[in-house]
């Protein structure tokens, strides 16, 4: 390994002094050690890799942790004022290292951790940027409300940072992606001005409505990555909650340090009124049909497919998931769906009629006492983690390298299947354990009441000590998604766009990158919300394309899509052409 020394930028003593005087000493750091902690995204493999190039550019120069909206606002005017390009920063699991080798602040929230309040009686909560799942649901079901869901990441993420990234949960199916479940976002923009979005905008109204006058601003910070601002409060809406104010117990108790990865500690009961019903089937067909067949019945609160990731989730460790993997332990085309007693207690019991109605039409069986009833109990962290989601990190067992999404309709399930199959077999493989979705399921999430829209996962878990496997997670991850975007299939619905794709890729929307570089204009005159992430300015892209460009081009080569320049050839053709006509029209006599 070369020897180098790794030199992260710094900003002038003048600017972190600036910056100094709004937070206090206390809350602001350039110390390296503290910064280090800043460079390593949990799921990010790309900033590990960067770690083995000796390559800075992870680093941010100052770390500051701001205590209101208020120290927010001032923040940003100092960053405008001098040009700092910035980062916000939640739990860092990624997409929060600097876009630039620029010295960049990186703005961590962890201050800001408050539920503000549950207002019962037009069901909302509001929450401060660092308040998580685990908190909402902790204060919201004592009085019998949730916020409907929790995803994959963990309990502990934040709606904020959901809100500007995915925000798709297990019960998605019920309640739809947070996006749907957002009343008001208050964000600060990178001029320091405050933008608030939903009913509340009108003076002497509450927030108990998304909309507010004008055009839907939401839009605009959904799926925005923090380039458009710096989200600082949600309101989101709340539903019923018949689960009960504590959640269950594993029989076995509570783990200590060297018992908790024993699996009796991970088996606790279903809520109160709700119950999991696993399936599987003879074939991909029969799986994809009865996942629709479900959803148009409108049983219900959660429908999923889960295949070989359940040897992640329910693994307690790496080699119970590798053991796994190689005896086909858990069903490879299967499905499961979430009853919740809401309407009545027996509600669940009709809903598991209507459920096994539809298994016995398309050959599905239910897992059960009878039947692998060792495959059932190795499922149990399920029974909490639609709720409270806490087993999403075994997916790092060894580490996390990325995925590819697809959304659409059930089907495209069995398409993602295909083009994961040829990108591992074109890149090659990490782990055997990247081959979830190859001859199983890929992971589907229904994320509309009738399956309308469905999305669907596969992920690459390299060791990210390995620099060599670290390499491969790029191609593959980006021919998964050219292969999306050269057939056509519907954008992946949490509404981001995510550079290099935004602009190489013209062929989305089309040209979508020329809408979101106006946007941007807008929203961050300056430049210096973190720059280039959702998309690149025409300065920023011509850098990347002397970095990127010959590798995007021979990819988009490989998935036959027209390189980047001939398309936009073409545009200049077409426009050229349609002058042309109009002037031989005008032309013309009479
Ligand atoms: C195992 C695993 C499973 C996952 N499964 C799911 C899933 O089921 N559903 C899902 O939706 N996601 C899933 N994800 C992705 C994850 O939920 C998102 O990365 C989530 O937003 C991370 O939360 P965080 O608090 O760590 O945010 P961070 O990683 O800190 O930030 C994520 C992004 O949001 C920006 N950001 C952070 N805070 C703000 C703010 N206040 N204002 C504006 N921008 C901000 C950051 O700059 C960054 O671009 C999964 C991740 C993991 C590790």
């Amino acid at each position: 390994m070369e020897k180098k020394r790794i030199v992260p930028a710094k900003l002038p003593i003048d600017v972190y002094k600036a910056f100094e005087r709004i937070v206090g000493k206390e809350w602001i750091s350039q110390d390296r050690l503290i910064l280090e902690t800043y460079s390593k995204l949990s799921i990010e493999g790309r900033t590990y890799l960067q770690k083995h190039m000796k390559d800075p550019s992870s680093l941010p120069a100052c770390v500051i942790l701001p205590g209101s909206t208020e120290e927010i606002q001032k923040i940003m005017r100092v960053a405008n004022e001098y040009k700092v390009p910035y980062v916000p920063f939640t739990n860092g699991q990624m997409l929060c290292t600097p876009t630039t080798p620029e010295p960049t602040l990186c703005i961590h929230l962890s201050r800001m951790n408050r539920v503000l309040s549950i207002d019962e009686e037009n069901m909302t909560a509001t929450l401060e940027a660092y308040a998580d799942y685990g908190q909402l649901l902790a204060d919201a079901s004592k009085v019998g409300l949730w916020n409907g869901g929790t995803p994959l990441s963990t309990t502990l993420c934040k709606l904020s940072s959901q809100a500007a990234f995915a925000g798709i949960w297990q019960t998605s199916k019920k309640y739809g992606l947070l996006g749907r479940n957002i009343i008001s976002l208050t964000v600060v923009l990178s001029t320091g001005e405050i933008v608030k979005t939903g009913s509340g905008t009108i003076e002497g109204v509450k927030d108990f409505w998304e909309y507010g006058p004008g055009p839907d601003l939401f839009g605009i910070f959904r799926g925005s990555l923090g380039t458009s601002g710096i989200i600082t409060e949600v309101t989101v809406k709340l539903h019923t909650w018949v689960g009960g104010k504590d959640m269950p117990e594993p029989e076995a108790g509570r783990p200590c340090i060297r018992t908790y990865m024993e699996p009796k500690y991970d088996s606790a009961p279903p809520p109160e009124r709700h119950k999991l019903f696993w399936m599987e089937f003879p074939d991909y067909d029969s799986e994809i049909n009865a996942f629709r067949e479900i959803a148009h019945s409108g049983v219900g609160i959660g429908l999923n497919a889960t295949g070989v990731y359940n040897t992640y989730y329910c693994s307690q460790t790496q080699e119970m998931t590798l053991e796994r993997v190689k005896n086909k332990f858990f069903p490879a085309w299967n499905l499961y769906v979430i009853s919740a007693g809401i309407t009545s207690e027996k509600q669940i019991a009709y809903e598991e009629e209507v459920l096994r109605d539809i298994a016995a039409q398309y050959g599905g069986t239910f897992l059960s006492k009878n039947y692998k009833s060792d495959v059932l109990e190795a499922l149990a962290p399920w029974n909490l983690d639609f709720v409270r989601h806490v087993t999403g990190y075994r997916m790092n067992h060894h580490n996390y390298g990325g995925g590819v999404f697809y959304g659409g309709k059930p089907e495209i399930a069995k398409h993602h299947s295909r083009v994961w199959k040829n990108a591992l077999s074109l890149f090659g493989e990490t782990y055997v354990t990247d081959r979830g979705g190859v001859d199983n399921t890929v992971f589907m999430y229904a994320v509309d009441p009738a399956a309308r829209f469905n999305l669907t996962e596969t992920d690459i878990y390299p060791d990210a000590m390995d620099p060599e496997k670290l390499k491969k997670c790029m191609p593959i991850m980006l021919y998964g998604m050219a292969k999306n975007i050269a057939a056509k299939n519907p954008p992946i619905g949490f509404g981001i766009s995510l550079e290099p794709f935004t602009s190489f890729f013209p062929e989305q929307g089309p040209d979508a990158y020329l809408l979101y570089r106006k946007f941007r204009k807008i929203f961050d005159p300056g430049g210096i919300s973190s720059p280039g992430r959702q998309v690149y300015s025409e300065e920023e892209y011509d850098r990347i394309k002397e970095l990127m460009g010959p590798q995007l081009e021979s990819m988009k080569k490989l998935v036959r899509m027209n390189p980047v320049a001939a398309k936009i050839l073409m545009k200049v053709g077409g426009i050229v052409g349609k002058i042309k006509k109009s002037f031989t029209k005008e032309s013309q006599p009479n």
